[in-house]
C-alpha cells in the first residue's frame, strides 16, 4: 500500500489533504490491532490530545464538524421557538446545524478587518431579538478563514444579555487569540476535520467543552442515544455521530504534524503577501494581524475601480492555467435558502463576498504547484499593467 498524492494531478487545488509515511503508518497499525470501528483506544487518544491542544477538559470525537455544531447546539437549548445567532459569512454547516434543531438563524454581519461576527452589530440583533420577544439559544461565532473571532467583545456581550457562546473553530485548529488557542472559547466550540480543513480524518469533527455533562451527553447522542441495558433502550431519538477508530488513527499522525502543516500554510500567506505588495487596489485579507492564524486559507481582496480588474477575472486566469481560487463564502442571507431569514447586515460580508479570493493555501502543495500560482498570477498581473 502507498499513499499516492491528491487526485486531479494536474490541478493546483485550493486546499488538499496532507498526508504521507505517517498516517499510512498509523493507519495501518489500527487495522492491525483489530479496532475498526466503531470505536478503540485511538479514538480515546485523539481526543485527549486535541483536548490538550485546545485547553479542554473534554473533547468527543465526531463523524464531522457539523455533527459536532449540531451536539453542541441542542445542549445549548436550541429548538423549536427558539432563534440562533451565527454570522451571515460561514460556510452553510453553521446555519444548518441550527435549522437541524428546529430553531430559527439569524444573520449578522462581519467587521472589514477580520470577517467575523461584528460585536456591536451583534449587541443591536440581541437588543431587537430581546424586543421582538424571541428567545436566543446560543450566539455562534465563526473563525473565518482560522482567524479567532474577537470573543472577547462577543462573550462580555453574550454575558449582558445571557446567551451562551459555541464557537465554530472548524476552521481554526492551531490558531490562537492572545493566549487562547482556538476551540477554548464559548460554552463548547465545534472542530472540523473535513479533507480541505488545516488537518484531516478524511471526514469528521470534535466538539470540546469543559464540562463532563456535556460530553457525556454527547458520546450518549452520538452513539444512539442507547440507554445501558443488554438489550437497547432508548428512551430519546439518537444519532450516529462517531468518529471511527481508523479515522482517530489518521488524525493522531496529523496532529503530530499540525505545527509543521501550519507552517507551510503561514509561508504561503506570506509569499502571497510579497506577490500582491505594491499591487494597487489589492490586500491579503486578514493581514496584517495574522501573526496567531493557522493561515487556513489565503484569500485577497480585489477593489476593481484601482485595480483596474476583478477579483473574477484573476479567477478565471488562474482557472485557465488550472489552478482553483474561490470566492469567499457567499453570505448566508444571500443565499435562496435562507432567504427570508431575519438578518443583520451593514453591507460588509456581501463587499467582502464581492470582492474576495480564496488562493491555493494547502500545505501538500509541491515548489513545482507554488511556481505555476506564481508565474500564473505575475502573468494576469503584467497584462492587465
Ligand atoms: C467545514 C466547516 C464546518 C463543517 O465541518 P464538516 O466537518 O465539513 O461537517 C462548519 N463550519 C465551518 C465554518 C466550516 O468551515
Amino acid at each position: 500500500m502507498t499513499v499516492t498524492a491528491a487526485p486531479a494531478r494536474g490541478r493546483v487545488l485550493l486546499s488538499s489533504p496532507d498526508v504521507g509515511p505517517r498516517e499510512e503508518q498509523l493507519v495501518g497499525e489500527a487495522v492491525r490491532s483489530g479496532w475498526i470501528a466503531p470505536l478503540g483506544p485511538m479514538v480515546d487518544e485523539f481526543e485527549a490530545r486535541v483536548a490538550d491542544r485546545c485547553g479542554r477538559r473534554h473533547a468527543v470525537a465526531l463523524s464531522s464538524g457539523t455533527a459536532a455544531l449540531h451536539l453542541a447546539l441542542l445542549q445549548a437549548g436550541a429548538g423549536p421557538g427558539t432563534a440562533v445567532v451565527v454570522p451571515t459569512l460561514t460556510f452553510a454547516a453553521t446555519a444548518n446545524a441550527v435549522v437541524y434543531t428546529g430553531a430559527e438563524p439569524v444573520f449578522v454581519d462581519a467587521t472589514e478587518e477580520s470577517g467575523t461576527l461584528d460585536p456591536q452589530l451583534l449587541d443591536r440583533a440581541l437588543t431587537e431579538l430581546r424586543e421582538a420577544g424571541t428567545r436566543v439559544a446560543a450566539v455562534v461565532p465563526v473563525d473565518l478563514l482560522g482567524r479567532c473571532a474577537d470573543y472577547p467583545a462577543l462573550e462580555r456581550t453574550c454575558r449582558r444579555f445571557d446567551v451562551p457562546v459555541v464557537s465554530d473553530a472548524a476552521e481554526a485548529l492551531g490558531s490562537s487569540l492572545g493566549a487562547r488557542p482556538a476551540g477554548s472559547f464559548g460554552e463548547s466550540a465545534a472542530l472540523s476535520f473535513n479533507g480541505n480543513k488545516i488537518m484531516t480524518t478524511s471526514g469528521g469533527g470534535m466538539l470540546l467543552t469543559d464540562d463532563p455533562a456535556v460530553a457525556a451527553r454527547a458520546r450518549y447522542l452520538s452513539t444512539q442515544a442507547r440507554q445501558p441495558a443488554v438489550h437497547y433502550e432508548h428512551t430519546e431519538v439518537g444519532y450516529n455521530y462517531r468518529l471511527s477508530n481508523l479515522l482517530a488513527a489518521l488524525g493522531i499522525a496529523q496532529l503530530e504534524r499540525l505545527d509543521e502543516m501550519i507552517g507551510r500554510r503561514r509561508a504561503l500567506r506570506r509569499s502571497y503577501v510579497q506577490l500582491f505588495a505594491g499591487v494597487p487596489g489589492v490586500r491579503v485579507f486578514q493581514h496584517p494581524g495574522d501573526q496567531d492564524d493557522n493561515c487556513w486559507l489565503t484569500a485577497v481582496l480585489v477593489d476593481p475601480q484601482t485595480a483596474g480588474w476583478s477579483a473574477d477575472d484573476l479567477r478565471a486566469a488562474l482557472d485557465a492555467a488550472d489552478v482553483e481560487s474561490r470566492p469567499l463564502w457567499k453570505p448566508m442571507h444571500q443565499q435562496p435558502v435562507f432567504a427570508g431569514a431575519r438578518s443583520f447586515l451593514d453591507g460588509t460580508a456581501d463587499r467582502l463576498f464581492a470582492t474576495g479570493l480564496a488562493l491555493p493555501s494547502g500545505s501538500a502543495l509541491t515548489p513545482q504547484q507554488v511556481e505555476v500560482v506564481t508565474d500564473a498570477v505575475l502573468g494576469f498581473l503584467a497584462a492587465r499593467r
